[in-house]
């Protein structure tokens, strides 16, 4: 677990010596700070049968190995499929039968939904059901980015845990731990503050991607390059982290200046296109509409330096 996920994970030990673990438990946070680890582990502790001091699933216990083997009978993880955008209502009508069988192995039974954002509409209304007649023993582990997209029926069902970045000078010592190729501190600032994220631009592939692209991206205004051909070139990205690099980029300049209206006004309208990242939406139509954006903010910066 990383360090800065630390008091949380206090926090909830205590509610579950208490009993008082909550049914469903929302964590709301940004892709990058190392949610999936910290909620794998809660899952893995939550179903283990000898738990240490400090909470942790004990890794030798049946039920630490039956869910290491990926074949835990009180564990279920809903996640959208390779081919998929969204999780469908199937998926969670196999959840809402899941969660009436009784424990086998574990004192509970533990569903996990890391995607919550990636819910389609019937998927999300079927969810409401399962969370408005909580059945005994089970815990609901759900985790978004998007917290305010949610229904506000499924948020007002579950106990809601921020879960934050760490400070700048936590992520850098902990990057440190990680012998970087890069610089830590260069890398974090690149990721926008997200140590794992961070990381993840240090290997090498990654940084040389993000270089090209935004290298294209200046090509692009320059005129020698058209919309077309990097949408094109870029369908197969992760489309989310395209539009990452591309907000991270203009956070940079807009650090240097910060009283360009026009460029907060494009990042509002990328974090809001962002919303889109992980619908069934055409890539190539969702990395345009990006690119778009992005040529007419410089043509008109351009425009009023001139001025
Ligand atoms: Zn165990």
């Amino acid at each position: 677990m990383y360090s800065w996920h630390q008091a949380l994970w206090q926090q909830l030990q205590q509610a579950r010596q208490a009993k008082h673990l909550p049914h469903a438990l929302l964590f709301s946070g940004t892709d990058g700070c190392g949610h999936e680890t910290f909620i794998e582990y809660l899952a893995a502790s939550l179903l283990c049968l000898m738990p240490t001091a400090n909470g942790q699933a004990c890794g030798h216990c049946r039920s630490c190995q039956v869910l290491a083997a990926q074949a835990h009978p009180d564990f279920i993880r809903i996640a959208t499929a390779d081919d998929k955008q969204t999780i469908g209502i199937d998926q969670v009508r196999g959840l809402s039968h899941f969660m009436e069988l009784k424990c086998s192995y574990s004192p509970c039974r533990v569903a996990l939904l890391p995607e919550a954002d990636a819910l389609n509409h019937h998927a999300a209304n079927s969810l409401l059901k399962v969370l408005e007649e909580p059945a005994g023993q089970t815990h609901l582990l759900l985790f978004t980015t998007q917290l305010s997209q949610l229904l506000p029926t499924i948020r007002s069902r579950c106990q809601i845990f921020r879960m934050s970045l760490p400070a700048p000078d936590q992520a850098i010592a902990w990057l440190k731990t990680q012998q970087t190729i890069q610089e830590p501190a260069h890398l974090l600032t690149l990721a926008s503050g997200k140590p794992l994220t961070a990381l993840s631009l240090d290997s090498g592939e990654k940084l040389a991607q993000r270089e090209l692209f935004l290298q294209q991206l200046q090509q692009l205004c320059q005129g020698s390059l058209t919309c077309a051909q990097l949408s094109s070139h870029w369908e197969k990205q992760d489309r989310a982290e395209l539009l990452d690099w591309l907000l991270q980029h203009l956070q940079q300049q807009l650090r240097q200046q910060y009283r360009d209206a026009q460029g907060w006004e494009l990042y509002d309208r990328l974090v809001e296109l962002k919303t889109l990242a992980t619908h069934p939406l055409n890539a190539r139509l969702f990395i345009e509409n990006m690119l778009v954006l992005w040529v007419q903010y410089q043509t008109r910066r351009m425009r009023t330096k001139a001025a």
